[in-house]
């Protein structure tokens, strides 16, 4: 990753967490308008140090201590774990067995890397602007089911940092659901299966399903110009050999032949391939679509979204290799997030010094406290409309509480 130095951390994470880290925000959103007692309190928080250095189950008394610890700590990392029965620091002075994890987000996590057999521009860690478009299929996917088919309000979707994607489920009633719940939820969005040996990953039922039907009209905006021109999954005698695996017997071998014939491109042959699949194969939309998601429709890993006690990196966290922060994703521009955009941590304190430098002269905020001013110094940086988007998702959220609050007051009242 051009442009970062991971030694350069220890210099750079002081100045982060001192002046450009949303502390303030951040507070506000894992506080959760306070309606909870103690919910701040029995928040799990981790941090990985230096040299790998892991330390579980920290918990503070407010935003304020959780701020003035990871000030004094400098985490490289920092992960979000579950809301306990206790609080987490106190852990070991509770009976055994009485510490259980009760609520947490529902998440999802979205890796590159469970794409690697169906991208052909990038493997393992590595991704491009051709490959990102998973994600952004994946998003939109996801996304729709948990809006229009789960009635879900509040979700915060997020960039790794890296080859990902983490999307925060925060709704009040879905914090609480149990790991069953979340599995049969994750269950739900799964459409790819089996592993490395298993040759065809989505099998449809005769029945579609209105979640099927609606993903693959998302996939279809894009199955074109991703899969056919910028993977060209059709353009080679290996790729396209992987694709008729998926088509019945019946076609595989005329489909070979004439592929093997003509030198078309992949535009041209998935056209002919849908061709002999009206003629040949009496569910060829069934067949057709069943490629399309497989080679587009996203890759969950269901363990981070079913264990209530699963820790996932933070929002606004570091990634430590690439020094890119893990900012929220604004879904009103999804198709222009770009991932190499994503500010790293070196630019930003670069970005800080060179306002400081300029301010240097001014008087440093006579009789103001220093902290709100600090506080809000990441508007002097790229980070900017990245935690704008934090706070039009935190605006969402205070207005369903108080929305709560007024009906609370209000069947008091009729009493
Ligand atoms: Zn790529």
């Amino acid at each position: 990753m051009a442009g970062f130095d991971p030694a350069s951390l220890p210099d750079l994470l002081p100045l982060y967490y001192r002046r450009i880290f949303p502390f303030a925000l951040y507070g506000k959103w894992l506080r959760y308008g306070d309606v909870l007692k103690n919910y701040f309190q029995r928040r799990e928080f981790s941090f990985t140090l230096h040299d790998d250095i892991y330390v579980r189950y920290q918990s503070f008394n407010s935003p304020q201590e959780l701020e003035k610890e990871i000030q004094k700590m400098c985490p490289y990392k920092i992960d979000i774990g579950a809301v306990y029965s206790h609080r987490p620091i106190q852990r070991n002075t509770v009976h055994m067995g009485a510490f259980q994890a009760q609520e947490k987000e529902l998440v999802f996590d979205i890796d590159m890397t469970d794409y690697d057999d169906v991208r052909r521009c990038c493997s393992s860690a590595e991704i491009c602007s051709k490959c990102w478009t998973l994600m952004i299929i994946a998003i939109r996917i996801i996304d729709r089911a948990l809006v229009v088919d789960f009635g879900i309000k509040h979700r915060l979707w997020v960039y790794s940092g890296r080859r990902g994607v983490h999307c925060w489920v925060c709704d009040d009633h879905v914090r609480k659901w149990s790991s069953t719940l979340r599995s049969a939820a994750v269950e739900y969005l799964t459409v790819v299966k089996g592993g490395e040996d298993t040759i065809k990953k989505v099998t449809l039922s005769d029945n579609i399903h209105p979640f099927i039907s609606e993903s693959v009209e998302l996939v279809t905006k894009y199955f074109e110009e991703y899969a056919l021109v910028g993977q060209d999954i059709l353009g080679s005698k290996e790729s396209y050999e992987k694709v008729l695996a998926l088509v019945p017997e019946t076609v595989r071998d005329e489909l070979l032949q004439e592929f093997s014939r003509k030198q078309h491109d992949s535009v041209q042959r998935w056209q002919v391939l849908k061709k002999y699949l009206k003629k040949y194969d009496v569910k060829s939309q069934k067949t057709e679509w069943e490629i399309m998601l497989q080679y587009c429709f996203p890759r969950l890993d269901i363990n981070v979204s079913k264990g209530i006690n699963h820790l996932l990196k933070s929002p606004f966290s570091v990634h430590p290799k690439t020094g890119r922060i893990s900012v929220p994703i604004d879904l009103q521009k999804l198709d222009e997030f770009d991932p190499f955009a994503v500010p790293t941590i070196s630019r930003l304190c670069h970005e800080l010094d060179s306002v400081s430098n300029v301010e240097g002269t001014e008087k440093e905020n006579e009789g103001e406290p220093e902290c709100p001013r600090r506080s809000k110094d990441y508007k002097k940086t790229s980070l900017a409309p990245y935690v704008k988007v934090f706070e039009q998702f935190l605006e969402g959220m205070e207005k369903s509480h108080t929305k709560e609050r007024n009906k609370a007051s209000d069947m008091q009242l009729e009493f």
